[in-house]
């Protein structure tokens, strides 16, 4: 919708910010916004230009999460802390009305297309602990130190980054920048085609360029081809920040994507910080077995909410009495026992069995995976472990011999247990 209150369009080699910015190549959209690659002449950087639409609500959205990525950036002077940093902020006028504009340090691919170039078979354990290192981190400076809950914490909010930036250097990373729309492009008509086309083709090239040079020094991969992630180096930094809020001054009942949401949210009961660290669990065990932990579905008498209790439920155990009946929400679930109202048999599969049997973990890999996870899933908020606690975990030191890591990486094949799980209750 590039219209009134809508996004901003963007050509190559559009100039941002009194001609500081030069627009490369569009990198993504989200609900609010566009993503454009862009060149830094004053830095000689590349960077991201998150440009959002016009309309009063996205501007106010804006200018929250410049706030909140202005904390960030202010907190971590040496840009170690894995969350991603803001470097400047604008307003641009274009005919759809004016566009609050972040400039966002330039990061690679998300953890959810380097699952999805997996062929979503999970994520050797030794990579996924380097990636958990890293979220946490990140969690442990949001939570401890700035009094920040992220509240959508998934495989996309987590974007691979590098330790080695190609892009400040154009000339070596093979790299020439686009600096111009040529003169007489605005004119229309075929000239212009033609050479947007030529820009459109070199700006391709030159992205693939930088990819295949980070994949090959070991830093972000961006290629779909198949490939080993053998030697690649598992930086990566949390982003979107656009609904994060501060833990005393909070805005939405509802949070997080549905998969991810802890069950406090789902029952209405209030939430703090460790509504992440579920959000982490989930996304942890998503990164090593390709599936997501909890996937609710609405079936013939009962609610998606309703499905997703029950999900927990089978997954952790029965869910204590008090807390179920403990949110403004619980009486749209639970009787006055505890127990749903509207579906009554639950599977019980706890977590190192599922990890074993439908994803052929060997017995000690499940085990210790099960015991990192498992108290971030408690159903009491407050027994989470905080992310600092949860960063002294032996498991995040554990290596797994290569061999065995072989064996860990389930197949396609055995995906199908949990759909025909998820099928008994849909007959119901
Ligand atoms: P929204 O708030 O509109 O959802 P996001 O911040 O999630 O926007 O960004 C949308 C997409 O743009 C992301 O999914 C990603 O593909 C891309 N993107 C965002 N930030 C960066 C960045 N710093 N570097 C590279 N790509 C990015
Ligand atoms: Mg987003």
């Amino acid at each position: 919708c590039y219209r009134k209150g809508g996004y901003h369009a963007v050509r190559v080699g559009d100039t941002f910010n009194a001609a500081r910015y030069v627009a490369q190549r569009k990198l993504g959209w989200g609900q609010f916004s566009t993503v454009w690659l862009a060149y830094d002449t004053r830095s000689s950087s590349y960077v991201a230009l998150k440009i959002q639409k016009s309309a009063a609500q996205f501007v106010q959205a804006a200018l929250h999460e410049i706030e909140v990525l202005s904390v960030i950036a202010n907190g971590d002077p040496s840009n170690s802390k894995c969350v991603v940093r803001l470097i400047d902020h604008f307003k641009h006028t274009g005919p759809n009305g004016q566009h609050l504009c972040m400039v966002l340090e330039f990061l690679g691919d998300s953890l959810l297309q380097l699952v999805r170039y997996n062929r979503y078979k999970g994520l050797a354990l030794n990579k996924v602990r380097e990636i958990c290192k890293c979220i946490l981190t990140g969690l442990d400076y949001m939570h401890r130190e700035l009094g920040i809950i992220h509240t959508d914490l998934k495989l996309e909010n987590i974007l691979l980054s590098s330790t080695i930036d190609p892009g400040k250097d154009p000339v070596k990373s093979g790299l020439t920048p686009i600096l111009e729309r040529p003169e007489g492009s605005l004119n229309g008509g075929a000239t212009m085609n033609i050479i947007e086309k030529k820009l459109k083709q070199r700006a391709k090239r030159a992205v693939a360029k930088i990819s295949e040079r980070r994949a090959s020094m070991g830093g972000v991969v961006v290629q779909k081809s198949e490939r080993s992630l053998d030697g690649i180096d598992m930086m990566c930094k949390v982003v979107d920040f656009g609904n994060a809020c501060w833990a005393d001054k909070q805005f939405a009942e509802e949070i997080q994507t549905r998969q991810y949401r802890a069950p406090e949210v789902v029952l209405r009961a209030g939430y703090s910080f460790s509504v992440d660290m579920w959000s982490f669990a989930c996304t942890a065990f998503e990164l090593a077995t390709g599936d997501m932990m909890f996937a609710p579905k609405n079936g013939q008498g009962f609610s998606e909410d309703e499905d997703h209790l029950a999900l927990m439920m089978e997954l952790l155990g029965k869910m204590p009495r008090k807390i179920a009946v403990g949110g403004t929400r619980s009486k749209d679930f639970f009787d006055r026992h505890g127990d749903l109202k509207r579906i009554r048999r639950l599977k019980y599969w706890p977590l190192d069995k599922l990890l074993i049997e439908k994803y052929k973990f060997s017995e000690a890999d499940a085990h210790e995976f099960a015991e990192f996870l498992c108290p971030l899933l408690d159903f009491a908020p407050e027994k989470r472990p905080t992310a600092q606690q949860c960063l002294q975990h032996p498991w995040l030191n554990l290596r797994t011999s290569t061999q065995s890591e072989m064996n860990n990486e389930s197949t396609v094949e055995n995906l199908d247990s949990r759909v025909s799980k998820l099928q008994i209750r849909g007959g119901w």
